[in-house]
């Protein structure tokens, strides 16, 4: 089969066309045919590059972790949620569901996980093998382009909020609101009833992030005035709920700065570091707390899913390009330009 492959960590020129195996399912399997496979900026990027701590495969590695496509095939002895033919979305996260976590529900801290794409085979590839538990069919009005682009932000955003509570957040603050986990996170806000604000950094990013019409305002965080913007947005009473998943010292401080009482902050990624200051006295005084959040549950996949059926939900996408063009996302995403998802088609586009 026709997949992109990387034969050693580097830079995005590493990602090469290849002729592979097509790989065989086993017992508890499904043969995938996928149609698109969204770029993330860490399971992908950083991964390629070889930053990603808890990576295992061997070269010649197959990347991409969230995916849509159809159901051609299973593995023997297995039993078939859904007919062959059926588009699905595929979950990313394998969890060992014989863990303590597992066991108590809270899959999301599962201590076995394998994740499609990080610790096995992904999908730059005509097909892919997952188990038959991490399908799920696309909801009418979804295509698989939209749902590779939402695989993993949507049901994380909602994780992110269910975290900081759902019924006492009336107000969020996304730091990195053009990224595709911060345009998702809006999306998946908005849709909760919350009053979403974001920060970006320079004006003329600001101006196009908040011509997507995903959030009630964005704040070019590298103004002087930033905070007291803010501030001016919440009527002086704070932001109750802070997702930053960029941990870059000046914006984790601003957001702090513009956390209100009993304010949360959450955050599902260190992209710029992960070494922050906190104000333990402001923390305590002001009855705060910090939240990491890892990945989404079962419970927030399904939550997330009836969300893009019954309120319309679908993701920011800046592009969409053929699989060979995996080396040209690589390096847009790398530069910080996309605004949303970068999603790579796979065969006949819309198939
Ligand atoms: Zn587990």
């Amino acid at each position: 089969m026709h997949a992109v492959v990387i034969r050693r960590h580097g830079d995005p020129d590493v990602l090469e066309p290849a002729e592979i195996s097509r790989p065989v399912p086993g017992r508890g399997e499904a043969l995938v045919r996928v149609s698109a496979v969204s770029v993330n900026a860490f399971l992908d990027v950083s991964n390629r590059a070889g930053r990603v701590p808890f990576a295992r495969y061997d070269f010649p590695h197959v990347l991409g972790s969230e995916h849509a496509g159809v159901i051609t095939d299973y593995g023997p002895d297995t039993d078939a949620p859904l007919p062959v033919g059926s588009v699905v979305v595929v979950r990313n996260a394998i969890f060992c569901r014989r863990c303590d976590m597992c066991a108590a529900g809270n899959s999301e801290a599962c201590r076995g996980l394998h994740i499609i794409g990080v610790t096995r085979p992904g999908a730059y590839a005509e097909y892919t093998t997952v188990p038959v538990e991490n399908l799920r069919e696309l909801p009418p009005g979804c295509g698989p382009t939209e749902a590779a682009a939402m695989a993993v932000n949507g049901p994380l955003a909602h994780a992110q909020l269910r975290a900081a509570g759902i019924d006492d957040t009336r107000t969020v603050l996304i730091q990195g609101a053009g990224s595709a986990s911060g345009t998702m996170a809006a999306v998946v806000a908005r849709a909760l009833g919350k009053t979403v604000f974001g920060t970006a950094r320079g004006g003329e990013r600001t101006v196009r992030i908040a011509g997507l019409g995903i959030y009630d305002a964005v704040v070019d965080s590298t103004a002087p005035d930033a905070v007291e913007e803010i501030r001016a947005l919440t009527e002086g009473r704070g932001v109750d709920v802070v997702i930053d998943n960029l941990a870059a010292p000046p914006l984790w401080t601003l957001g702090m700065a513009v956390l209100g009482p009993r304010g949360r902050v959450v955050t599902s990624g260190a992209k710029f570091g992960g070494t922050v200051e906190v104000d333990v006295r402001a923390l305590y005084t002001f009855s705060q707390r910090l939240i990491g959040v890892r990945s989404a549950s079962g419970q927030d996949h399904a939550a997330f899913w009836k969300l893009v059926e019954t309120a319309g939900v679908r993701p920011p996408i800046d592009s969409v390009l053929p699989l060979d063009e995996a080396a040209r996302a690589h390096r847009h995403i790398e530069a910080g330009q996309n605004i949303g998802r970068v999603v790579l088609t796979v065969g006949e586009p819309g198939a």
